[in-house]
């Protein structure tokens, strides 16, 4: 089985092929990727109508680029998923409506993808990993904890009251003139700081729910920074340093909080899954490491180059829908708002 994905929900335009082998074996068959960063990066951020714009002038080239470096037709293909938010719906429906158009052109099903369902069942791409499992999903937009019981099947455990703790890195590095995306920009000069240096809150900590907040520690960094400028290069590098530190204590101790109410709802996850773009960062990644072998559970990650947004994850969700049967139709529309609990396993 081989399924198209399409993805355009911020500012990566993405088209990639997967498939099932009938050894069972997943397999990623292309996977293109143009990420507008640059068209972004004067800004600081995306801006929605020039991601539109970006998105409608590259997605030909990146669709016909995932057939070729697959070596398969538009004919071979089992079914076409997109996207269909949470995101900016102007690049939504670039996405949305290229993919309706290779489905009617093709005859092929259309699977109409929750992209945070991309990012929840991306490790099922890449590892052996079975349900139930706790993900904790923290991405540009979002920050949560989340029960993956099945495809369609979320049981949202926690989630953040202010930020996301991707838009913590970013504002963090746009507060300190670091370049965008932040994530990666703060993660780099966090190696070279001392994370001692300064101590940050560590919001929410010890307590019983699995929710975040991420604002208090971003206000923080800022005061300190404030007090302290003109900053060096040390300054900069130990306030990333110490930030990050605090970040990963309160993922860690948030996903802590996360097993226990696992438990409390009797259910019994095979593993603790990390994914999102934040699930880059390394030192994260350690930290939830610790927790897991600490809890006795393996803890998965996509690679890294999964973990930010990309095709191959659009197309394995759509794989995973499309071999239960669950296919939409022409009438699904782009969705800017579209929480994963709210998904359900029957189309
Ligand atoms: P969402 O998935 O919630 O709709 P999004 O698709 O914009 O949002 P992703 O592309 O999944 O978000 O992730 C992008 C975020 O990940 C950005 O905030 C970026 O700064 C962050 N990020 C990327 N790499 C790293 C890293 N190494 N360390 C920390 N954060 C990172
Ligand atoms: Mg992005
Ligand atoms: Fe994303």
């Amino acid at each position: 089985m081989r399924v198209l994905g399409i993805e355009t929900t911020c500012d990566e335009t993405a088209a990639a092929i997967v498939s099932v082998e009938r050894s069972g074996e997943a397999k990623i068959l292309s996977n293109e990727i143009l990420s507008q960063i640059a068209a972004h990066a004067a800004y600081g951020g995306v801006v929605p109508e020039i991601a539109a714009r970006a998105h409608v002038e590259a997605i030909d080239r990146i669709v016909a680029r995932a057939f070729e470096s697959a070596g398969m037709k538009p004919s071979e293909i089992d079914g076409v998923a997109a996207a269909a938010g949470p995101g900016l719906v102007g690049g939504v429906m670039v996405g949305l409506t290229t993919a309706k158009a290779i489905a009617l052109v093709t005859g092929k099903p259309f699977i109409a993808i929750n992209h945070l369902e991309g990012h929840a069942l991306t490790a099922r791409l890449t590892d052996d990993l079975a349900f139930p499992y706790l993900l904790l999903l923290v991405s540009g937009g979002h920050t949560q904890l989340l029960a993956v019981r099945g495809v369609g099947d979320y049981l949202r455990l926690g989630t953040t009251i202010d930020d996301a703790v991707g838009e913590a890195f970013d504002k963090i590095a746009k507060m300190l003139g670091l370049p965008y995306p932040g994530g990666p920009s703060v993660e780099r000069e966090a190696l070279k700081g001392d994370p001692e240096r300064f101590e940050f809150p560590r919001p929410m900590s010890g307590r019983p729910n699995p929710d975040f907040s991420l604002s208090g520690l971003k206000t923080a960094v800022r005061l300190v920074a404030e007090r302290i400028a003109p900053l060096s290069e040390r300054d900069v590098a130990d306030l990333c340093a110490s930030f990050q530190a605090a970040v990963v204590d309160v993922l860690v101790d948030r996903t802590r909080a996360g097993l226990r109410a696992c438990r409390e709802a009797g259910i019994k996850p095979s593993s603790l899954v990390v994914a999102g773009g934040v699930a880059a960062n390394q030192q994260i990644r350690n930290g939830l490491v610790r927790l897991a072998t600490e809890a006795g559970l393996p803890m998965v990650a996509p690679p890294v180059a999964l973990c930010g947004d990309n095709g191959a994850m659009i197309a394995w969700a759509g794989l995973e829908r499309l071999r239960l049967g669950l296919v939409d139709d022409m009438g699904a529309v782009a969705r800017p708002r579209w929480p994963l609990d709210e998904l359900r396993a029957q189309a």
